[in-house]
């Protein structure tokens, strides 16, 4: 029983007509990747680096960063591995950093504005990663193969943030003779999503951070619990701001992720897949019950059903769809 369990946890999430989605997990350092592997995750879709920074006392080295994102890749022998820079600001503050108090930190420097502005914050963080990605390829691997590691940059607002951060990733990259590494966007400010064709051009691909999109889009602080049941992140509109990031990555053959909360819901993680998602990243926990899902349904039924999702006046109109996909899991 325990085997055919684990056996199933280990089954790609391809629909019954043969539409595969990639199951990623959101996983912050070395030790968490085996439970992750364990739960069935077929790499990790999204690594947080700003826990390196919050679990300490102190900025960690450019030397303390790459040993983390080395055994990273170690743990996860040459499955997948996207690491996000720094995304500090908003909820996520950091006192030994000396940042400036903003009366909006949510709407002030966080993310990749943060980066962009603090060279002794990006500098290392980045050297350490392109460092990894020379370094971190797997043993016994054919000459030649880099580390399959990705960097993605959170809270991206314009197409000028994307070109001045390729710029550094380039200089650097050439600095330490290190090879091309996919870069990508998180897209969870709706001037993102809205512009996302725009984006695509100049990114390999996104990750659409469904909780910050979700705050953004409806005006609601993720951390206010008064309003948090109005905080859906399958409301329509933020629904039609996933579709728009699809149809513009599409345009430029981008792949599109999904790494917030919503991925990891069984009904969030069908209504994604047929609005064009291709990979879903989410707490290891949540990983099997979405696979299961995925792989009992169909994906034309998943995309007739987001389309009439998006169609939707509300989001209890959207939530009152799920019953008609929701059936038992064999
Ligand atoms: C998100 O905003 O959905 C996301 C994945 O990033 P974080 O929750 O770390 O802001
Ligand atoms: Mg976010």
């Amino acid at each position: 029983k325990a085997e055919d369990e684990a056996r199933a946890r280990a089954l790609p999430a391809r629909t019954t007509d043969g539409h595969v989605v990639a199951i990623g997990a959101n996983v912050n350092n070395p030790e968490q990747v085996p439970l992750a592997l364990d739960q069935g995750a077929e790499g990790v879709g999204l690594m947080r680096t700003e826990f390196l920074f919050l679990e300490r006392g102190d900025t960690p080295s450019e030397d303390d960063q790459y040993a983390t994102y080395r055994g990273m890749l170690t743990a996860l022998a040459s499955r997948p591995l996207i690491v996000r820079t720094l995304d500090i600001g908003g909820d996520k503050q950091v006192a030994h950093l000396h940042l400036p108090k903003e009366e909006n930190p949510f709407l002030g420097v966080r993310g990749a504005r943060l980066l962009l502005r603090r060279p002794d914050l990006m500098e290392p963080q980045l050297r350490a990663l392109y460092r990894a990605a020379r370094d971190g390829v797997p043993a016994g691997a054919p000459v030649g193969q880099h580390a399959p590691l990705s960097i993605m940059f959170p809270m991206i607002t314009s197409v000028p943030e994307v070109l001045a951060l390729r710029a550094h990733c380039d200089r650097i990259r050439r600095d330490l003779d290190a090879p091309e590494v996919p870069l990508g966007i998180m897209i969870e400010v709706p001037a993102a999503a809205i512009q996302a064709d725009a984006l695509a051009r100049h990114c390999d691909f996104f990750s659409i951070g469904t909780n910050d999109l979700t705050q953004y889009a409806l005006a609601i602080d993720r951390q206010n619990t008064d309003l948090a049941p109005e905080a859906d992140s399958l409301h329509p509109a933020v629904l039609r701001l996933i579709h728009m990031t699809c149809e513009g990555a599409a345009r430029h053959r981008r792949w599109v992720g999904v790494c917030g909360g919503i991925a990891g819901d069984p009904f969030g993680a069908c209504l994604l897949a047929g609005l064009g998602v291709h990979e879903l990243s989410m707490t290891p926990r949540d990983v099997s019950a979405v696979k299961a899902r995925l792989r009992a349904s169909e994906i034309g039924d998943l995309r007739a059903l987001a389309a009439r999702a998006c169609a939707q006046e509300d989001a209890a109109g959207v939530r009152a769809l799920a019953h008609e996909i929701m059936g038992a899991v064999a």
